[in-house]
């Protein structure tokens, strides 16, 4: 006996998302098999939506429900800093410490030898015209502190040093730590303690 075949289908596309194996699949499934049409068409929709109503800004890169984002359009903030972020979910931890005042730009991921993901699978074309047509004073680096954050914080370094001043995130986080996850307390001080790459 097999479970029916639009069962066995979402059990199959939830097992596809992150540390979701087919058990917490088989889970999720018989959990949203007890809703009623009301929310399945809500959650249908809302996941539909993610397709038809999130945007890239085409400044900063970030998802976004307009663009520009609103950040960019944002005329309380600087155009001297730019801090560079591997995606949005850094972006917003980042703001969530309230901490930081300028613009941003969203990478799209990190250089990962292993994986195959060189610089040119990220939006580095765009960051470099984007730095050719602001006056930048200094640049931001808040990457993670793994091994493709360091690849990544080196590469751009060494591509934008001799343009603009470099920071990085102070050391305050620990290694092999995600941005998105440090607390708003950890990543307020390695913002502020950033130092120069030389
Ligand atoms: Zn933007």
């Amino acid at each position: 006996m097999k479970y029916p075949k639009v069962l066995q289908n979402l059990i199959d596309k939830l097992s596809t998302f992150p540390s979701v194996g087919p058990k917490t699949a088989e889970r999720y499934a018989f959990y949203l098999l007890k809703k009623d049409k009301n929310y399945l068409t809500e959650l249908g929709q809302t996941i539909i939506n993610l397709d038809n109503e999130i945007l890239n800004c085409q400044v900063c890169q970030t998802l976004s429900e307009t663009n520009p984002c609103s950040i960019c359009l944002d005329k309380n903030r600087t155009d001297d800093l730019l801090c560079i972020v591997e995606n949005t979910q850094d972006l917003i931890a980042l703001e969530a410490t309230k901490q930081y005042s300028g613009k941003y730009f969203v990478l799209g991921g990190l250089i990962n030898t292993l994986d195959g993901i060189g610089p040119e699978e990220l939006n580095i074309k765009k960051l470099i015209s984007l730095i050719k047509n602001k006056k930048i004073k200094e640049i931001i680096l808040a990457l993670n502190f793994t091994l493709e954050g360091e690849t990544t914080a080196l590469y751009l370094s060494k591509l934008l040093k001799n343009h603009v001043k470099i920071t990085r995130l102070a050391r305050g986080l620990p290694a092999g730590s995600d941005l998105e996850y440090a607390d708003k307390t950890t990543l307020s001080s390695a913002l502020e303690l950033r130092r120069e790459i030389k």
